[in-house]
């Protein structure tokens, strides 16, 4: 398996990034393509491919950061009125780069971005079923 990502790269200081922050475990910077103006990535240092290669512990440093970035966009000249994280895990929820990475994407009135469509609900019993089956998946970790 070939560990190179650009992320990567950003991580050894090897390829440029806007940095906005920095610590021993994760790095956050300004997304090249952003979604929305002040569109940001919060990455591991670790060169997790998927989230099932990342330790929890610093799964939940990515939230963590990106809940701190999230008051520091809003009062920033980015101006947001709200903020969405994001995250693709694997090919078919549309992840393109293969080093695990929170998007934090500032919203303003207008911008155009979000999620499309909301469906009806499903019958009470088939949200149980799921629910059950999930649970013993969580059983079995
Ligand atoms: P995803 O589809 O969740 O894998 O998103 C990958 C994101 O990485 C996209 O939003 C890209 O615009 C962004 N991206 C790719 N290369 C770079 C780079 N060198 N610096 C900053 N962002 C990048």
């Amino acid at each position: 398996m070939n560990p190179y990502t650009i992320f990567a790269e950003i991580v050894a200081g090897r390829a440029p990034a806007s940095k906005v922050y920095e610590d021993e475990d994760v790095v956050a910077f300004m997304d090249i393509r952003p979604m929305t103006p002040g569109h940001l990535l919060v990455i591991p240092k670790v060169a997790a491919r998927e989230l099932a290669e990342l330790d929890p512990v610093v799964g939940g440093k990515l939230f963590q950061v990106g809940q701190m970035l999230a008051g520091a966009l809003r009062d920033s000249e980015v101006q947001c009125d709200g903020v969405n994280f994001f995250l693709a895990d694997g090919v078919m929820a549309g992840q393109e780069v293969f080093h695990v990475h929170l998007h934090v994407i500032p919203r303003t009135p207008g911008d155009g971005f979000g999620l499309r469509g909301r469906p009806t609900s499903p019958p009470r019993p088939d949200l149980d079923y799921l629910a059950a089956s999930i649970r013993g998946a969580l059983g079995r970790r």
